[in-house]
């Protein structure tokens, strides 16, 4: 097909975006999307089979499989507006006079929190870029409050209140408190974290880390709340009859997930760390280059990065260029820095991405002579 096609691949030293296509689906994942593929099924079943298998997984109460954590944002902000209402949901996202706001920490905003209004809740934002304060919360909170919305990255660590204050203050007056921690793995443990410390519902995205298919993402946490994700999300009809996943994601999702869990977390590590480090090795000192292992993924997440300082001379962002019209994406970090993530990188990849990159470090110094 690529061939035919003429689809060109690329590699991947930068990280999971949705743009260059998400991450590589794993074995499991495509072996279980070919087999339900093949069949027909009850989707209510699927999706009840599958989740009480991935809340088993993620030692949580439920679990609802949609089709990403944007899809699962969307929902969930439907979920806690609707309270249960099957004719209040069904008109979204006309909220007529219901709860309708979702809360949100200033210092959060992102690229997502449309997500969140698509559904029809209004955003109420607190706090600033410095700070939120516990006052704040409190005060925001009202009649027509539906849930707080709780982004977990560590760029947004600094001014946000930490979420165990945030449960505390919005169950405080029975409001829930859904999390965005769509790319927080790893740490596998960050499953189970969020909802044991309070959170109402956890929503992850399934073509990060996870390896799962690209369009598919899992709501994880409170029963009841979960039992309300399946009545009103897809297949069913009303706004989040956009988000349906295929019982091929669903599958493909599941299985993502279960080798997620099983596998042996810390020699997954090591196997990322000794690329990280061979980065390092063969680059420090190439063309003036100050070379650093950092042990955090962008949003805080538990894998290593190799980043390399470049000379004033060397242009981190033609240096980017260059390797991707060699169809390799790298990171850019500020100040004249660029990163290697082995995150989606096979061996094989890593060995012609320090290649290229020397090609593209020597070519780049000869242009400044
Ligand atoms: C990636 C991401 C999403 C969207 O995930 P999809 O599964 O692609 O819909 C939402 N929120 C955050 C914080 C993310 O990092």
């Amino acid at each position: 097909m690529l061939e035919e096609t003429g689809i060109r691949p690329y590699m991947n030293a930068h990280d999971t975006y949705t743009v260059y296509g998400g991450s590589r689906m794993g074995r499991d994942a495509l072996e279980a999307m070919k087999e339900i593929s093949e069949i027909f099924v009850d989707m209510y079943e699927v999706q009840r089979i599958l989740g009480k298998k991935i809340a088993a997984l993620t030692k949580n109460e439920g679990a609802y499989i949609t089709n990403g954590a944007a899809g699962g944002l969307m929902l969930a902000a439907a979920v806690c507006m609707a309270k249960g209402s099957m004719y209040r949901y069904r008109k979204f996202p006309d909220t007529g006079n219901g709860p309708d706001e979702a809360i949100l920490l200033h210092c959060q905003h992102n690229a997502y929190d449309k997500a969140i209004e698509s559904s029809g809740a209004r955003i109420i934002e607190i706090g600033d870029s410095d700070e939120t304060r516990e006052y704040e919360l409190e005060e925001a909170i009202g009649d027509k409050t539906a849930a707080v919305f709780y982004f977990v990255s560590s760029l947004y660590e600094r001014a946000s209140m930490p979420l165990e204050k945030v449960i505390k203050i919005a169950h405080g007056k029975e409001i829930p408190v859904v999390v965005d921690a769509a790319a927080q793995l790893p740490p596998v443990e960050n499953f189970w974290k969020f909802t044991e410390m309070g959170a109402d519902l956890v929503i992850f995205s399934g073509g990060k880390t996870l390896c799962g298919p690209q369009d598919s993402g899992v709501i994880l946490g409170r029963r009841d709340l979960i039992e309300d994700c399946i009545r009103f999300g897809a297949p069913s009809h009303g706004i989040c009859r956009s988000c349906k996943a295929s019982k091929e994601a669903m599958a493909g999702l599941y299985a993502a997930i279960k080798a997620y869990v099983e596998k042996d977390q810390e020699k997954e590590y090591q196997r990322l760390y000794s690329m990280a480090i061979q980065v390092k090795t063969e680059l420090d000192g190439v063309c003036g280059i100050k070379a650093a292992i950092r042990e955090k993924g962008p949003v805080g997440q538990s894998y290593p990065r190799t980043f390399l300082d470049l000379p004033f001379h060397i242009s981190a962002e033609k240096l980017k260029e260059s390797m991707r019209k060699r169809h390799i994406y790298i990171g850019l970090e500020q100040g004249n820095t660029i990163y290697i993530s082995p995150l989606n990188l096979k061996q094989h990849e890593l060995e012609t991405v320090i290649e290229t990159l020397k090609n593209c470090l020597m070519e780049s110094q000869e242009e400044t002579l």
